[in-house]
């Protein structure tokens, strides 16, 4: 075979998963999409002569991010007026979220949302999401819609929508059915994928959280739910059904490892054990649990009970230093212990961890076989790169503005700065057309 379409990738250092130390001289050889080596640049310069060469000098090569948590359509609420939301929880979702953002949002400004949230990740070094888009006036076809946009992005995602009964039953079955056809579409597509998803137990009936769970098992795929954000769910469930939400879902017997459950602030220690029990997967969104007050989710007696846990930005912060530098911390300060949460173990649920919670394969690992899904960032700092400190001395003190070159599969979605899927500021202009669009319902209807 022609080593023409081969591509050595030479940066200072290669983390190759971070449950290795990092590898100083090492690089990586890129073949038809995967990664076909890891070796040091002697290795593989004698090894494939006429590859492709990418010098990546001061840099590190690492796995790209997986936001294992997002909602695209999020961003179009940053910095939206706030003067007169309510305070508690309910509130907040009844008379704000819900009528004013939510069931205000069209196709097009989830669309432009989806199309700068590419550009924007991408510059983040973040190389595949899970998005769960909740606007259940767009149905049906924006999952369709937003595909076609991810499509042209270059960038590995799972698609979902949030089904709800709270606007009515006949609302959620359209929810349910637009699951089943972005799953069925993204079938036979590389980087796309499907997965089915509902919101809570205080906005499902029994019935409804049980047919999610078996469509999503027809198909071999997971069930997303939002599981205690907050303490409102979990005293709900108690209210309501005489239990936590973890043992009403083990009684609805959909507990499992076809289960991802996102957030998970607000559990008991009964609660976590069963998690670990019935292998449900769990993200963990640190910087957002912070924004609404929910709490700090117990996630390092979570990894220790060893469920598999991923990192998301939940739409909120999207630069993915900032979020494992908030998983690093505010675990430390809540157990009153800096030996939790290390470096490598934040590096690994933001990379190989999420993917494995989203259930990908071959995905968030740089070694044979896996898709070449890498991110290259410029490291220039004070003190020396030594295999000790690379892990902690890259997650505190680099930013997304340091991430150079960005591939996906294979491809280059960004090289050397550039964003090559598109034209950044005109990505930018048609977000902020769509934010002052919502922002102006918004406003007339209040
Ligand atoms: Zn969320």
């Amino acid at each position: 075979m022609s080593q023409s379409d081969l591509m050595l990738i030479l940066p200072d250092w290669l983390i190759s998963t971070p449950l290795e130390p990092p590898y100083r001289g090492y690089g990586v050889c890129v073949e038809q999409g995967k990664v076909k080596e890891i070796a040091t640049h002697e290795v593989l310069l004698e090894r494939y002569p006429s590859a492709e060469i990418v010098q990546a000098k001061g840099q590190v090569c690492a796995p790209g991010f997986v936001d294992a948590h997002t909602h695209l359509y999020g961003v179009l609420a940053h910095g939206i007026p706030l003067e007169n939301a309510p305070s508690g929880f309910w509130s907040f979702l009844v008379d704000f979220w819900w009528p004013k953002v939510e069931d205000q949002l069209t196709r097009e400004m989830i669309c432009a949302a989806t199309a700068v949230q590419m550009y924007r990740m991408a510059r983040s070094g973040i190389t595949c999401f899970y998005d769960c888009t909740e606007a259940p006036f767009a149905l049906p076809g924006v999952l369709r819609a937003q595909a076609e946009v991810v499509a042209q992005s270059g960038m590995r995602g799972v698609l979902s929508f949030e089904a709800t009964e709270r606007v009515s039953p006949e609302n959620g079955q359209l929810g349910l059915r637009e699951n089943v056809a972005c799953i069925e579409a993204c079938a036979s597509s590389e980087r796309l994928r499907g997965l089915m998803c509902f919101h809570t137990t205080f906005t499902c009936s029994e019935a409804f959280i049980r047919q999610a769970f078996d469509l999503a098992e027809r198909y071999g795929v997971l069930t997303h739910c939002h599981l205690s954000e907050g303490t409102f769910e979990p005293e709900y469930c108690l209210e309501h059904f005489g239990m936590r939400p973890v043992f009403y879902y083990e009684k609805l017997g959909v507990l499992g490892d076809r289960m991802l459950a996102s957030q998970c602030v607000q559990l008991d220690t009964a609660e976590i054990e069963r998690l670990a029990k019935a292998g449900v997967k769990v993200t963990h969104m640190p910087l957002s649990n912070c924004e609404v007050g929910g709490g700090i989710a117990p996630i390092p007696d979570l990894v220790a009970a060893g469920v598999q846990v991923g990192l998301g930005s939940d739409g909120y912060i999207t630069d993915f230093f900032e979020v494992m530098r908030g998983a690093f911390l505010i675990h430390k300060a809540a157990k009153q212990n800096p030996q939790v949460m290390p470096a490598w173990q934040v590096w690994y649920l933001a990379t190989e961890g999420g993917a494995r919670a989203l259930n990908l394969e071959g995905v968030g690992r740089l070694a044979p076989g896996w898709y070449a899904d890498l991110q290259l960032f410029q490291v220039n700092l004070p003190t020396p790169l030594e295999e000790h400190n690379l892990y902690e001395q890259t997650l505190l003190y680099v930013n997304s503005s340091q991430v150079r070159s960005v591939m996906v599969g294979g491809e280059w979605l960004m090289r050397d700065g550039f964003y090559l899927k598109g034209d950044a500021e005109s990505l930018t202009q048609r977000a902020h057309q769509a934010a002052l669009e919502l922002w102006q319902k918004v406003h007339h209807s209040s």
